[in-house]
């Protein structure tokens, strides 16, 4: 096996379980015979096993097994959610009304309850975090599909940090029609003077002045 896997950049992304690197190359065990993508949860080889593969056809040329656990023959669920979020911002800006939730859910082979939100005059949603179920993935995406001062008037989008002995900062996010904000579920790193530190993210709409307010929101670790 090749002994400089170990020096190589990409060993530094196994490492790390990186799940950028998905895609980008895989690399197979000579020990258990498997192959996998970059992000594998499993045990990290023994770099001087491993074998590092520019393509999945080379890494199935060596003859192993594809690894069970992460599945590098398929698409990852990053890949799947990316192409979920370009699939539904395509139909979006190619109708030429506001797509029906129902019908955007079913071209893109989801329920209705993956995507979106709606608010109508005097709704607002109080500062939450949508941290459910076991796995929390920690970005998501909301899109507004109304035209504020048209459709609807008030109901901002609004993150509040909470930031360690400091006072919350609150922050105003403007959004037209067909505008993407993607933002943390639940921390987000900040860089003090003292080096990295987490602050506390929340965030929610304020009170719908008049008309309705239509979102479509993508919760990553509530897809189905
Ligand atoms: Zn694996």
């Amino acid at each position: 096996m090749p002994p400089e896997t170990a020096d190589d950049p990409r060993w530094a992304r196994i490492v790390a379980r990186d799940k950028i690197a998905d895609g980008c190359f895989w690399y197979s065990v000579a020990t258990t015979g498997i192959y996998c993508r970059p992000s594998c949860p499993s045990r990290t080889a023994n770099p001087r096993n491993v074998q590092l593969h520019e393509t999945l056809a080379a890494a199935k040329a060596t003859g192993f097994r594809p690894c069970k656990r992460c599945n590098p023959d398929g698409i990852s669920i990053e890949e799947e959610n990316a192409a979920i979020i370009a699939q539904a911002c395509r139909l979006i800006e190619e109708s030429e009304e506001e797509p029906l939730l129902n019908d955007l859910a079913k071209a893109v082979g989801r329920s209705s309850s993956y995507f979106l939100l709606q608010y109508v005059a005097g709704d607002y949603n109080c500062l939450h975090q949508d941290l459910y179920g076991e796995h929390v993935f920690p970005l998501q995406v909301a899109i507004l599909l109304s035209e504020p001062d048209r459709d609807f008037e008030g109901g901002e989008f609004v993150l509040i940090e909470q930031r360690p002995r400091r006072q919350s900062g609150a922050a105003v996010i403007p959004l037209r029609q067909g505008d993407a904000v993607v933002f943390a579920v639940h921390h987000r790193p900040v860089r003090g003077a003292r080096g990295w530190y987490r602050v506390n993210l929340r965030h929610g709409v304020s009170k719908i002045r008049s008309g309705s307010r239509h979102t479509l929101g993508i919760i990553f670790h509530d897809a189905k």
